[in-house]
């Protein structure tokens, strides 16, 4: 007998058209308005309900019912690309310049609704499951705006993933705890009277005290972090002068702030402050510092975690299933809903071993298409296992 939560020729066919599509027709954070109906017409070829409009361009469609106790599970997919001109030399890369699907988005929205064709298919599911098409991932940080417009009402738990080229096709890494970092912005203003490159003693020159800055904040890491947790301070731009013979009158730095522990992130905020303003009294120059919140880090659910390890199991057999040792210290939104309810994200291996260099967040990104498959089982299987081990309970 075939395996009716496995996806046929039919449909490994509709999906990876879907992420072709879907990538020729790049959009950014908030702006997903043709991916938006895009998926909405494959959900209504599909015959799923669906509300459009959430958050502006997010979708959440409905599988099953929610009656007699039943459980709610939510699966999600993100929606935007990146402002990065492709450079793939894809027969079907982004037919829009300086926009491109370069994380793998058209893939996550492509393994959803193949998910949804699975579930679809289920003569009797036990429980309702949400799919979540959500926009701005990459900034903006749409899961917040989602739940806002009360996506997660009557949701126990909630499943998602990212394709993972650190990964290959066939494995699914699975990780209890915490798996993504803190990513919070800092903003450093420096400014000064500015003047003539040949009168210093008659200024104060902000481009020597930026330079004195972006080395001091090494050691925030280097000599100011607990080592048993990872952090990363990267400054990841720097603006300033106008001339060889003016001194600036002011440089603006920006970076961003990556931790794991709670204690280590507020050690790092304050040690930033301290050395902003010590510039200030070092080279008398004006400096404000900003920092911004960015998203908080993602913890899997443990018992959820266990669900999602099943399903791997029953979709890429016990040797595919892997662990994440150390946790990544990109960000990832999907830890806005772990805020509210439990859930797990993994990782979904689809390295193309052809194409070294093809990073997530680059112009040559690419990901095998043989994830998708993977993927639609998984995510079904999550939602499956979830419902009947509730009903169970
Ligand atoms: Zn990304
Ligand atoms: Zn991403």
């Amino acid at each position: 007998m075939t395996n009716p939560l496995s996806p046929d020729e039919q449909l490994l066919a509709w999906m990876t058209d879907i992420r072709r599509t879907l990538h020729q027709h790049p959009e950014l954070a908030l702006q997903e308005f043709r991916t938006a109906e895009y998926v909405s017409a494959k959900l209504a070829e599909l015959g799923i309900a669906h509300q459009n409009g959430i958050a502006g361009t997010g979708i959440a469609a409905f599988i099953g019912e929610k009656k007699n106790g039943a459980r709610s599970v939510a699966l999600r997919a993100d929606m935007d690309a990146l402002p990065i001109t492709e450079k793939t030399g894809l027969p079907f890369a982004s037919q829009h310049d300086g926009v491109m699907h370069a994380c793998g988005h058209d893939g996550h929205m492509a393994m959803l609704l193949g998910a949804a064709a699975l579930l679809k298919k289920q003569a009797r599911l036990p429980g309702r499951v949400v799919l979540l098409f959500q926009p701005a991932e990459e900034d903006e940080g749409g899961a917040e705006k989602m739940i806002a417009a009360g996506v997660l009402m009557g949701v126990d738990a909630i499943f998602g993933g990212h394709i993972e080229r650190h990964y290959a096709v066939g494995e699914i890494a699975v990780q209890p705890g915490l798996i993504c970092a803190f990513t919070d912005e800092f903003r450093i203003n420096i400014r000064g009277p500015g003047g003539h490159a040949a009168k210093p003693h008659e200024s104060a020159d902000c481009i020597v005290a930026a330079a004195f800055l972006v080395t001091s904040l090494q050691t925030l890491v280097a000599r100011e972090t607990n080592p048993v947790y990872p952090a990363v301070v990267t400054v990841g731009k720097i603006h300033g002068g106008t001339a060889s013979n003016v001194i600036a009158d002011q440089v603006v730095l920006e970076g961003t702030i990556r931790t794991t522990h709670i204690a280590a992130r507020e050690n790092i905020f304050e040690s930033l402050r301290r050395m902003a303003l010590a510039v200030r009294d070092l080279y008398r120059t004006e400096t404000e510092l900003t920092l911004t919140p960015g998203y908080p880090p993602v913890i899997n659910d443990q018992k959820i975690a266990e669900v999602a390890r099943q399903a791997a199991r029953q979709t890429v057999g016990e040797n595919g299933v892997k662990s994440q040792p150390y946790p990544s210290l990109g960000g990832e939104d999907f830890s806005f809903y772990l805020k509210h309810i439990p859930g797990c994200f993994v990782r979904f291996g689809a390295r193309r071993d052809d194409l070294p260099h093809a990073n997530a967040h680059s112009p040559v990104f690419d990901f095998d298409e043989r994830v998708l498959p993977v993927g639609a089982e998984f995510l079904a299987r999550c939602a499956l296992l979830f419902l009947q081990q509730a009903a169970r309970d």
